[in-house]
């Protein structure tokens, strides 16, 4: 066959277009005009009805009363009438690689994130090389993700905790680990749970030296009023926070930090912890919290109490057990092994009592998160998702109920999802719905400041300026449980 010369620079001309096309489109995808939506302004604590959001080239280029807002003649047009609009979510306590990889970061954890709404995410312990090729495949487009931030390795003492970790001993440890993780990328320094006081201090040092901010837990061997006076940005868990409440703080920390006696059985050490916990629970002083808090406050200590974990892991009882739960679809056979193993460690052995006592534990944190929020601490939502029996993307939603149950309103449960977090990570461009601000959102079928639990009715999610609708988001979630039950 032969074509005309003309014919054939027709044909390269097209071929070319197409080409540049596809390329736009991958790259940016068409702006999005979300008309008569209720946007929930966290900034200014307002609802704003009847407005107009336009999302362009993965930006909100527009927000305003929808007869003033002028929507670009391409739009995809999304009537929000009768919805709520709220910025993206984010999980600010995670550990991507920590349901195997590569293959649950990218086919457990990554959906059921996008599909509960979830577009930042800190994590808190993890691979860096793992961490860095998920957020590139995400960066690139290859794969739907939210924006990562991480920590890296846990720096802990010998032995450590968790894995992937580096063992700090002294300065010169300290010194040299933040001088290699710095250049790495890690956004933060993660402490842990088993560093001696020289170590702890020694990272404190090196980080405010090498400007990178260190977050974590708070050491078994460093009080909580300590570690905010070291400058540690964030403490997770509210790890060290009630006994440092407790008027007999110094002797109780010491005995936490005793070996029991040689050859002591399962049962004699349990009651230690039951009385341990016991003394904390009847030594609560209004003054001991009061002067935290103060310390919080000056410091700028970030809290991230991470309820999910605490209530369906760490302080598990039989009601607070998800085996069974319907979302269980989505854990791989390997996963379930973990979280059974998970669970069955925290109710063995255990009687009434222990139940008891966590029960309490739970409700003294949820206490002191409230006088944390009161004080204009900054509360920011975390899970710990993958732990056992926290599932990764729903369980955010059960962190904002929690802070609700804490004493948030709804307004400050959400702020603590999204502007607090985008502050604390010092981007000014997310975590509000605002002309410039990253496209980042969720729109939700109904209002999430009448009860805060309407922010589990996801209508659609604008990930990074790409907009989801709820038949995309089930696919998210049929891919996870595909996934599951092949695996
Ligand atoms: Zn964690």
């Amino acid at each position: 066959m032969r074509f005309s010369f003309r014919a054939r620079i027709l044909f390269l001309i097209a071929f070319f277009a197409l080409f540049v096309l596809a390329a736009c489109s991958s790259r940016s995808p068409l702006p999005i005009a979300i008309t008569h939506v209720t946007v929930i302004d966290v900034a200014q604590g307002q609802s704003l009805p009847d407005s107009t959001v336009i999302v362009s080239e993965r930006r909100i280029t527009q927000v305003g009363p929808s007869l003033s807002v002028n929507i670009p003649g391409n739009a995809k047009m999304l009537d929000g009438t009768g919805k709520y609009l709220i910025p993206g979510l984010a999980d600010m306590h995670l550990h991507l690689t920590g349901a195997g990889e590569p293959t649950g970061s990218r086919e457990f954890f990554l959906p059921l994130l996008v599909a509960n709404g979830v577009t930042t995410v800190r994590d808190m312990g993890g691979k860096v090389e793992y961490l860095k090729k998920l957020r590139e495949e995400i960066d690139s487009g290859k794969r739907l993700g939210p924006r990562i931030f991480f920590t890296g390795p846990y720096l802990d003492g010998d032995p450590p905790g968790y894995q992937p970790a580096i063992v700090v001993r002294n300065a010169s440890d300290a010194h040299q680990t933040v001088a290699e993780l710095k250049p790495q990328g890690v956004d933060f320094i993660k402490v842990q749970s088993r560093l001696s006081r020289e170590a702890y201090f020694a990272i404190a040092r090196e980080s405010q030296t090498q400007q990178i901010r260190f977050v974590g837990h708070v050491p078994d061997t460093v009080s909580a009023l300590e570690a905010a006076d070291a400058g540690q940005a964030s403490i997770e868990h509210l790890t060290g926070i009630l006994v440092a409440t407790s008027s007999r703080e110094e002797e109780l920390r010491r005995r936490q930090l005793a070996a029991g006696p040689p050859n002591e059985s399962v049962d004699a050490a349990l009651e230690r912890s039951r009385t341990w916990q016991r003394d904390v629970l009847e030594s609560l002083s209004l003054q001991k919290s009061a002067a935290l808090l103060n310390a919080f406050v000056k410091n700028h200590t970030a809290q991230v109490p991470t309820f999910p974990v605490l209530v369906h892991m760490g302080f598990l009882t039989p009601e607070t057990d998800l085996r069974g739960d319907p979302r269980s679809k989505y854990l791989s056979s390997e996963l379930r092994k973990i979280w059974e193993q998970g669970r069955k460690g925290g109710l063995e052995h255990r009687t009434e009592t222990d139940f008891a006592l966590r029960r309490e534990i739970v409700q003294r944190s949820l206490e002191i998160v409230g006088k944390m929020n009161a004080a204009g601490i900054a509360i920011m939502a975390g899970t710990d998702a993958a732990a056992p029996n926290v599932f990764p993307g729903f369980s955010l939603h059960e962190d904002l109920e929690f802070l609700v149950k804490a004493g948030l309103t709804p307004l400050q449960a959400l702020q603590a999802a999204t502007r607090n977090p985008a502050r604390f990570l010092a981007r000014a461009n997310q975590g509000t719905i605002a002309a410039g601000q990253c496209a980042d959102l969720v729109l939700l079928d109904a209002n999430p400041l009448q009860d805060i639990r309407n922010t589990q009715q996801v209508r659609a999610v604008v990930l990074n300026g790409q907009l989801l609708e709820r038949r995309d988001l089930d696919a998210l979630l049929d891919s996870a449980s595909h996934f599951a039950a092949t695996h």
